[in-house]
């Protein structure tokens, strides 16, 4: 059902200011960076080798990741899995009993289809399901 952990999803104040502790101090690799209207984030991948880091910048006050940063502060904020056919894995979960907060994909970064699962069914992790769209894509 989940083919791997595709990123780690990590909420903070400035992508400016976070990220030369990837790319300098840490070396690692930018992938890119892009801004997601819909969600109201600027996101920044970051190339960790077996999983990506996803840098979350919120691009206004009504973003949800604008909300968590009030609420807790930078950190982590989801950890996602790369599946395939999502729609049939949100049903699958639901049928298992398992809360999700998006019973329908949305649009997300690069064009991903993905849903959340709620925290509540998952000892309070917030895990991210996410289908690429050009799954021959090697980065
Ligand atoms: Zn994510």
């Amino acid at each position: 059902m989940i083919k791997k952990v595709d990123h780690i999803g990590i909420a903070v104040s400035s992508i400016e200011e976070a990220l030369p502790l990837y790319t300098d101090v840490l070396q690692l690799r930018l992938i890119r960076i892009e801004e997601v209207e819909s969600e109201g984030v600027k996101v920044a991948f970051i190339d960790g080798g077996n999983v990506k880091l996803e840098l979350l910048e919120p691009l206004h006050e009504q973003s949800t990741i604008y909300t968590f940063l009030q609420k807790r502060g930078e950190g982590i904020h989801h950890i996602a899995f790369g599946v395939s056919s999502i729609q049939e894995r949100i049903n699958e979960l639901k049928t298992k009993g398992v809360r999700m907060i998006h019973d329908a994909p949305k649009k997300g970064a690069q064009g991903a289809d993905v849903a959340f699962i709620h925290p509540k069914s998952t000892n309070g992790v917030l895990y991210e399901l996410c289908e690429k769209l050009n799954k021959g894509e090697t980065e």
